[in-house]
């Protein structure tokens, strides 16, 4: 278990491209911390910085109150686990596993045990006379792991090590490192750009865009209350929606004014909005907070809100539905599936007035 953490910590690559910019992040003992952001925005290189296979330009990182900045990357008592999983094509299973462990002068016997604990602990003991080659992508993957796990390390580096693996096996994976997280009860930092992997395996979510972190919390926090467009949009699948809005005062009421929509501001929200009055706003409504009046669950504070269907897409346990304002702006909605609609009908949705964002046009902040 290691207790992490990057205070300030900068890269700036040879060219002068700054790839890491102030990352401070402060990871408990046996957390599963899932950093996630699109490609490029530093996730890697953070990862490598902690790892110790990349030099940052400033800043300090700790692992259990140690600066380790200086310290070579065996010194450091982390396993990485990397994308390719870059085992060793001519050794076998058991010789990959075995390998740094030979390195480290460990007693055969004791290499042994520890092999054949970490390939029962992954249901790989059939496998441990198979060369990499001889195994599918999701065996080569618990191979990696496995390497990783008979050095008992004090925290887990995880580099998308699920992205070569095919849909359904990699929401096994999925479940699998968590429960693995929870058994070995090891800090766990893993990297990805897939929402879905960060929201069903995080204890804590990090996001990152261009060298910025963004926003550090619970899955449901960051779904629940974004701190800005980029996580608002980023997390959660469809994206939410969002409209060009302003705040307008009508007699004693605030008005959140869309377009084609216009919606009532809730009082309890009134005094916090009242500062923002004129100024050019984004309004944010998650796919799944659209309603089809039908089929609109207990609780909703509802917006009626004609549109019309542009297209639909039927997944089965529910509908995708394209719409359209008659402002011609456009939003999805992730409607119940007995809905049927169809493309060109006018209908009618409700939007669920307690499930609402608003953030600032410029600075791309929620509103405080
Ligand atoms: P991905 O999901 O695609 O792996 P990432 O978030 O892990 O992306 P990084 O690999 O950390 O991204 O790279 C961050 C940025 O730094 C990218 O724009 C990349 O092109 C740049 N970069 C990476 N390595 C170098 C390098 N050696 N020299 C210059 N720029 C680099």
């Amino acid at each position: 278990m290691a207790h992490i953490v990057f205070e300030q910590v900068t890269k700036q690559y040879d060219n002068g491209f700054v790839a890491v910019k102030d990352l401070n992040l402060d990871i408990g003992e046996d957390e599963f911390l899932v950093l996630v952001g699109p490609s490029g925005c530093g996730k890697t290189t953070s990862l490598r910085m902690l790892a110790g296979l990349e030099d940052s330009s400033s800043g300090h990182i700790y692992i259990d109150g140690q600066r380790v900045n200086e310290k070579s990357p065996r010194d450091r008592d982390i396993a990485m686990v990397f994308q390719s999983y870059a085992l060793y094509p001519h050794m076998s299973v058991f010789e990959n596993m075995a390998f740094s462990l030979q390195l480290q002068g460990t007693a055969k016997d004791e290499i042994h045990q520890r092999v054949q604990a970490a390939a029962t602990q992954l249901g790989i003991e059939q496998l441990l006379d198979r060369k990499p080659k001889q195994l599918s992508g999701g065996q080569r993957q618990r191979v990696a792991v496995g390497r990783a796990i008979v050095r008992d390390p004090a925290a887990f580096l995880m580099d998308e090590p699920l992205s070569n693996l095919d849909a359904k096996l990699r929401v096994q994976a999925r479940a699998e490192l968590s429960k693995l997280h929870k058994k070995l009860g090891t800090t766990f930092i893993y990297v990805t750009h897939d929402q879905v992997e960060a929201m069903t395996m995080g204890s804590r979510i990090a996001v990152m865009n261009q060298g910025i972190l963004q926003q550090v919390d619970t899955p449901q926090n960051l779904y629940d209350q974004p701190n800005n467009v980029f996580v608002a949009g980023f997390m959660g699948s469809p994206a939410m929606n969002f409209f060009d809005a302003v705040l307008k005062p009508d007699d004693n009421d605030l008005w959140i004014d869309a377009g084609a929509l216009r919606l009532p501001v809730p009082e309890t929200l009134r005094s916090r909005y009242q500062p923002h009055i004129g100024t050019p706003l984004i309004l944010g409504i998650r796919p799944e907070n659209i309603y089809n009046p039908k089929f609109a669950p207990p609780g909703v504070n509802p917006l009626a809100v004609e549109a019309t269907v542009s297209v639909v897409e039927m997944m089965g346990h529910e509908e995708i539905v394209y719409l359209t304002l008659p402002d011609g702006s456009e939003f999805l909605a992730r409607i119940d599936p007995r809905s049927r609609f169809t493309a060109g009908a006018s209908i009618q949705v409700l939007f669920d007035m307690n499930r609402f964002h608003l953030f600032d046009k410029a600075s791309e902040h929620v509103l405080a």
